[in-house]
């Protein structure tokens, strides 16, 4: 099965899609990890990347393309994946479109968590994430048990850079512009369902799980 899920930044993608990734014994996907790990390890692409992520715009297509089309041919893949934050844009939508053509592959579902712009500031300026394994908390909403400690993973939790309150607003006007039309392109294929990002983590995976069945 591959399913995309679509959502402004702080919908709940990831927390989201992890869950969903264990459910279904398929891997995530999430391009903005995979970004983030390349400016660790400072590669060609993660230096590219770089100045693109800290002001909250998009990394450049073909860039972004070509890192997804090599992890799609890695074997955990081949039996399904979630994508989590790709595609981002109509002609990253039109690529991967291409991609599975090539390989007689198709999506089967895209989910869209709707959360309003207001609560996203919110949600994102007490965000904190795992330094291993991802997994979001927020410093009122869903702290973790120990302060600053995952607990999934025991992993140490950092606040991004770019969930600073300027940084946010870039983000979610690129969100605007240039993702949001991917809704209106999957609801045309017909695989599209919306989800309300509202509510307890446990209810909305409900409806994820609903939505993907
Ligand atoms: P995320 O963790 O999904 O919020 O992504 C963090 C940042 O990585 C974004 O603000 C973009 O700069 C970059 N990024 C992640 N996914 C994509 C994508 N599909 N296309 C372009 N840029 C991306």
């Amino acid at each position: 099965m591959n399913i995309i899920l679509l959502g402004p930044p702080g919908a709940g993608k990831g927390t989201q899609s992890r869950r969903l990734s264990e459910n279904l014994k398929i891997p995530q996907i999430s391009t903005g990890d995979l970004l983030r790990a390349a400016r660790k390890e400072k590669t060609d692409l993660g230096l590219k990347a770089e100045s693109y992520m800290l002001s909250g715009k998009l990394v450049p297509d073909d860039l972004v393309i070509q890192m997804i089309r090599e992890k799609l041919k890695t074997p955990e893949c081949h039996q399904g994946y979630i994508l989590d934050g790709f595609p981002r844009t109509l002609d990253q939508a039109k690529a991967l479109d291409q991609t599975l053509a090539g390989n007689g592959s198709v999506i089967d579902h895209v989910v869209d968590i709707q959360v309003k712009s207001e609560e996203i500031v919110n949600r994102l300026s007490g965000r904190r994430q795992c330094s291993k394994c991802s997994e979001n908390f927020h410093v009122i909403f869903h702290p973790s048990k120990v302060e600053g400690v995952c607990d999934r993973c025991q992993g140490q939790l950092f606040q991004r850079e770019d969930d600073k309150e300027s940084v946010i607003r870039k983000r979610l006007e690129v969100y605007q512009k240039q993702t949001s039309p991917l809704v209106a392109y999957y609801q045309q294929k017909g695989i599209l369902k919306s989800v309300q990002g509202t509510g307890s983590i446990d209810d909305i995976f409900k409806e994820v799980v609903k939505a993907v069945q």
